[in-house]
């Protein structure tokens, strides 16, 4: 069991406050792992789906292909979270290179929190600005404990 401290909560928290840890494209995250494991859990199930269509009358087995597909794709995510590469799915975020410019962990930290210079959109900046007023709130341990098991989207 990894021990979960200042370091690791670092590692799954971005300095934005997005919790890299349940972001499909992270490579040590949840939905990964559980790609992988299910994937192992349908081992050879193709030849069944096919089957299943006509055996069992549900035309929802021939979507199998695309559902294989996908899964596979969630299972070899290899980010490995915004503090050690440049996040894949916000291209336009400044936060990671400014945070290290301002030498804070994260943004409620900084003196200009809240910025206008996150570089996210609307919807992205209300997320930010509510994740980091909870986690001055309560501290950054206390907040991990709060979303550590709850979904990202
Ligand atoms: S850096 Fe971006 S792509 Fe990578 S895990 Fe974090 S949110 Fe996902
Ligand atoms: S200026 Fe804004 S983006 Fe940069 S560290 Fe401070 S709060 Fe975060």
């Amino acid at each position: 069991m990894k021990k979960v401290d200042g370091e690791f909560i670092k590692g799954r928290i971005a300095p934005c406050g997005l919790h890299c840890g349940k972001c499909f494209a992270f490579a040590d995250g949840d939905i990964s792992y559980h790609s992988g494991e299910l994937k192992k859990a349908l081992g050879n199930f193709d030849v069944y789906a096919q089957r299943f269509v006509e055996m069992l009358d549900e035309p929802v087995f021939a979507k199998y292909p695309d559902f294989k597909e996908f899964l596979n794709h969630l299972s070899v995510a290899t980010c490995q979270g915004c503090r050690k590469e440049k996040c894949k799915l916000f291209k336009t975020c400044n936060v990671r290179v400014c945070s290290e410019e301002k030498q804070v962990d994260y943004c409620f930290q900084c003196s200009h929190f809240p910025c206008e210079n996150t570089g996210f959109d609307e919807h992205l900046y209300k997320r930010f600005v509510a994740i980091n007023r909870r986690m001055q709130e309560i501290g950054i341990e206390k907040y991990y404990e709060e979303v550590k098991d709850l979904p990202r989207y």
